[in-house]
């Protein structure tokens, strides 16, 4: 999905608590069914149809970031001198073992993509919570499609959860997530968008790295061009990679000689396997608990660097949601309430921070988690969320840290993204109030720092 992309690709990451930083992506992910694949993966999906100016015609206008390099007229300087930009990219590659020949072929027919700012830049008035994007993202369509995917290529999950000890449902739930079972995933060239991405706007310095290993792909044999298509922001395949992650994690598990995470179903499972290994992936293990919280509870301890045993936290008071007992009061975990006070709690275990580095966003981390739950056949979360909050739209996100910043909670430059410091900021002024600090950016706690 494109907005996995954006993350990947190293922009804001406003997690946390409230909100998804990610709308942009997803209507790109919306508007661009993957149309490329062939071969053994699940049925392609009709074309959306789409106006062709929305996704190909550059607005023409600056962008919002305010980035020197984002204005239109830089943009309009360094796309007349993109022919250059590309061939000053031919030694490094060379380094790399690619030849001039080949890398002259590879790139003779790029175009810089300017639509790429417009998506690069853009920066959403309104964002979902995190119950809605656990809605649309874990339903029944995506799970009977995933049981499907588990059945269908059962051997393949078979022999990848025998060589790497890694859950298949997680690994079907990243696909599922992603792509929508190759359904989706962008459908730009990942050359064309990497070097529009180096060689124009404010992340070329990133992006010369994503297009060189693009180009190392494409010159080992690995992938053809025609195959290596995806979202704006470079991340393709089924379980959408960033070409540096895929020159790094991507394996051959048939043994055909290609290295096809793409069109090839035991190199994909292998290849998402190897990945969340290589991070730390614990076989035999979840990812977390649902739990419940006393309601005196000290929500200053819900936080990502506070971490206890099973056994401690049982000590504190929390208890799993379905009344079952901890398997192991040993294992290690930190405390996410993603709803605040009014929502679950989730005890989070090793194997939640490996898929945190497939996707920094704790939410989407979660719906990975739940996904995989659902297909092993667990039933939907017990407690409910505050589906009755409203969202703050960004305007109020930046006053909401406007007024921790003048009440002396908050340093960070006020962007209108809620990451942990605001997290941190708001939980201070909810203490100083004597009001639960769970950290939670509601309307009510904005009315709160208007009044005070
Ligand atoms: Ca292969």
């Amino acid at each position: 999905m494109a907005w996995v992309c954006v993350k990947k690709a190293g922009f804001a990451v406003a997690l946390g608590a409230l909100v998804l930083p990610l709308p942009a992506c997803v209507t790109e992910q919306a508007l661009s069914p993957r149309t490329e694949l062939t071969g053994a993966l699940p049925q392609q999906p009709a074309p959306v149809r789409r106006a062709r100016a929305s996704t190909k015609e550059w607005s023409g206008e600056d962008g919002a970031s305010g980035s020197p390099e984002m204005t239109a007229d830089a943009i309009r300087r360094s796309a007349a001198n993109f022919r250059s930009c590309v061939a000053s990219m031919a030694p490094e590659a060379a380094r790399r073992g690619v030849s001039r020949a080949n890398f002259d072929r590879l790139t003779a027919n790029l175009e810089p993509d300017l639509k790429i700012m417009d998506f690069m830049d853009s920066q959403p008035e309104f964002t979902k919570s995190v119950w809605d994007y656990l809605d649309v993202l874990v339903n029944d369509t995506r799970l009977a499609k995933g049981r499907e995917v588990l059945a269908k290529y059962k051997p393949q999950f078979d022999a990848v959860e025998r060589a790497y000890g890694v859950d298949r449902y997680i690994i079907a739930s990243i696909w599922g997530i992603e792509s929508n079972y190759s359904t989706r995933g962008g459908d730009r060239s990942v050359l064309n968008s990497t070097a529009t991405l180096a060689c124009i706007g404010r992340r070329q310095k990133y992006f010369r790295g994503e297009f060189l290993a693009a180009v190392e792909i494409l010159n080992r044999g690995d992938l053809t061009p025609d195959e290596m298509v995806g979202s704006w922001a470079g991340a393709f395949g089924p379980t959408q990679f960033m070409p540096t992650v895929y020159k790094r994690f991507a394996v051959d598990f048939d043994g055909d000689g290609r290295r096809d995470a793409v069109n090839n179903v035991a190199d994909l499972i292998a290849s998402t396997a190897n990945k969340l290994k290589t991070d730390g992936w614990q076989p035999g293990q979840g990812w977390g608990y649902e739990v419940a919280v006393p309601r005196s509870f000290d929500y200053m301890m819900a936080d990502p660097s506070k971490t206890l045993t099973v056994a401690q936290w049982e000590r504190l008071g929390v208890r799993r949601a379905n009344g079952q007992a901890f398997p192991r009061p040993g294992d290690h975990a930190f405390l996410l309430m993603p709803a605040g006070a009014q929502g679950p709690g989730f005890l989070m275990l090793p194997n939640f921070r490996a898929i945190l580095r497939y996707n920094p966003a704790e939410s989407y981390a979660l719906a990975i988690g739940h996904l995989a739950d659902r297909l092993r056949g667990g039933g939907p979360f017990v407690q409910s969320w505050p589906r009755s909050e409203r969202v703050l739209s960004r305007a109020e996100r930046r006053e909401l840290q406007q007024l921790l910043a003048q009440r002396g909670f908050y340093r960070g430059e006020p962007d209108g993204q809620l990451g942990g410091e605001t997290r941190k900021a708001l939980r201070s002024f909810q203490a100083s109030i004597g009001t639960p600090a769970d950290g939670f950016a509601s309307s009510d706690a904005l009315g709160r720092l208007r009044t005070r």
